[in-house]
């Protein structure tokens, strides 16, 4: 938009400090061009000159306005390709299930394959064999779990998968379900489910699906309050899309993404992986075009708790094993130094308190405090870690969501009581001095700004809020501090804070004019009115 604007009467958001528990509003916000030119009292000078000047004046009527939001960590193209998959979520048996499967394949004869998403696996209860799919339709069947760790798969897609299945048999172990006789049963799950049948499946995916998919991926982050997003599992079929859709057409939101360096035995092969991730962050340089850059690489260094896959220090209730992480600590040491060297940030999920432990040990030996290099997830850190975190200038990469009382208080009754006291430790961290900055971590996880906000406030679920349970209320983040966390942290942890995520004079006019009551326990309901993003409204709610 050409021109100055003037937003009157609002209650703007203008607090950058994450450790400020109460919230400081002002009155008037300006925007020149695609800049924010002024914040504050509506009686300055500046307002008034512009006003005089012909500037377009909007009255707020006492609305809020906050930064646009940052989604610290995503999966963009998987869950814009998501967004067109049969959801499964209403389905409670598998008779609900194999009925919807049924009914979509026969609506869809066009389809080269049935792709579904939101799978209950308690709907089948754990249950997953080809051959409870193989009669509802002959072609390749791909049901993704709810929590996206893994595909129940029909005997054709397991087929159309039988090459890479046996390839990667070694590698991926128990990840990939048998039978009796030791042929695949069906299920694939976690490092087989992301290193295999993800890539496989974007792959499978003509260029025109990609580039419909990122474009409803960000249409629908645009609505739900997002101008940028820190993308957490890079790869060739999703960059080369982004490029192509740039080329065509402008990218509203501003994306930095972290290249995907799966683990290997073979540690050629991780080095290829990480050449690939160096050659590309000098070509996509954050100082070249911070708006869509290769700003890291991402690593995953344990699973999650729900799979009992994440790297304690003791065994779940019922085992007796222990859980490794997934990188051999030299190792780690090794990849997480030459990319820090290379100047990159690391990434790297950690979710039990040994995963945590290990991975902030790969990075206080890497030596460059100044690389606001981060930690995904930090479910279940030691008293001590949280300590190093923010000792270090580590970036705590946190969700909401994923502590949603729905999903966590499970976790209780399997890790031990000593670690289950210290989970999702939000505040915690931001009291030892890190950065702090919310994720959504979709399609694994509802990519909604507004009840992730609320789960990191009030430390209840989202998802059916009459349940009692709080989830340690005292780690709970403040209004004010979450919304940093979305926004000013957010653009920290991803070194953009001198250009966007607070409402400060000079910044990107990157904003949103909120319906809602300044209060954690109102968050449900709260709408974003409008998304403003470079000075331009690019949603107004209609509802
Ligand atoms: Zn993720």
């Amino acid at each position: 938009m050409a021109g100055t604007t003037v937003f009157r009467n609002g209650r703007i958001f203008s607090a950058e400090d994450a450790l400020a528990t109460t919230a400081d509003f002002l009155e008037c916000l300006v925007v020149k061009d695609d800049k924010i030119a002024y914040v504050g009292s509506e009686n300055d000078e500046k307002v008034k000159s512009a006003e005089a000047s012909g500037a377009e004046v909007i009255d707020l009527s006492g609305q809020v306005v906050v930064p646009a939001f940052i989604d610290s960590h995503m999966h963009l193209l998987q869950f814009g390709l998501g967004l067109a998959k049969l959801n499964l979520s209403e389905c409670k048996s598998f008779e609900d299930i194999k009925a919807a499967v049924s009914n979509y394949a026969k609506a869809h004869p066009e389809m080269s394959r049935i792709l579904c998403r939101q799978w209950h696996q308690s709907a089948t209860n754990g249950k997953a064999l080809a051959s409870m799919l193989d009669d509802i339709d002959p072609r390749p069947i791909y049901i993704e779990a709810r929590d996206c760790h893994s595909t129940w798969c029909n005997s054709a897609a397991l087929e159309e998968l039988r090459e890479r299945l046996e390839a990667t048999a070694d590698l991926y172990g128990e990840d990939i379900h048998r039978d009796d006789a030791g042929r695949p049963s069906g299920l694939v799950a976690e490092g087989a489910h992301l290193g295999m049948v993800w890539p496989f499946l974007t792959g499978a995916c003509s260029m025109s699906e990609r580039l419909t998919a990122l474009n409803n991926a960000i249409d629908v982050y645009i609505e739900s309050g997002y101008a940028g997003i820190v993308e957490m599992a890079m790869e060739n079929n999703a960059w080369d899309a982004l490029q192509l859709l740039r080329s065509q057409q402008d990218i509203p939101i501003h994306i930095a993404a972290h290249w995907a360096v799966p683990y290997s035995k073979d540690e050629q092969q991780i080095e290829e992986h990480l050449n690939e991730a160096i050659a590309k962050h000098r070509e996509f340089h954050p100082s070249k075009s911070p708006e869509l850059c290769i700003i890291g690489i991402k690593l995953f260094n344990d699973g999650a708790i729900g799979g009992c896959t994440a790297a304690l220090s003791h065994p779940y209730m019922g085992y007796t094993n222990l859980v490794d992480p997934i990188w051999p600590a030299d190792v780690l040491k090794r990849t997480v130094k030459k990319a820090v060297d290379a100047g990159l940030q690391v990434a790297i999920h950690a979710i039990g308190d040994v995963a945590i432990s290990q991975t902030i040990d790969a990075i206080a030996a890497a030596n460059h405090p100044q690389g606001r290099q981060r930690v995904e997830h930090l479910q279940l850190a030691s008293a001590e870690d949280v300590k190093r975190v923010g000792q270090l200038g580590i970036t705590a990469s946190i969700q909401g969501v994923h502590m949603d009382p729905v999903v966590s208080t499970a976790y209780s009754r399997i890790v031990k009581p000593h670690l289950w006291e210290q989970a999702f430790a939000f505040r915690d961290f931001l009291d030892h001095g890190a950065c702090v900055a919310l994720g959504s971590d979709t399609p694994t996880a509802r990519h909604l700004p507004l009840p992730n906000l609320y789960n990191v406030t009030t430390r209840r679920s989202a998802v059916r809020p009459e349940l009692p349970d709080v989830v340690h209320e005292h780690y709970a983040l403040t209004l004010s501090q979450a919304i940093a966390a979305q926004t000013s942290q957010a653009a920290y942890s991803r070194f953009a804070e001198s250009w966007t995520g607070s409402l400060t004079a000079g910044k990107l006019a990157n904003f949103l004019v909120m319906d809602m009551v300044w209060s954690a326990e109102k968050l449900l309901e709260a709408k974003v009115s409008q998304t403003w993003i470079k000075g331009q409204k690019r949603f107004q709610n209609t509802t």
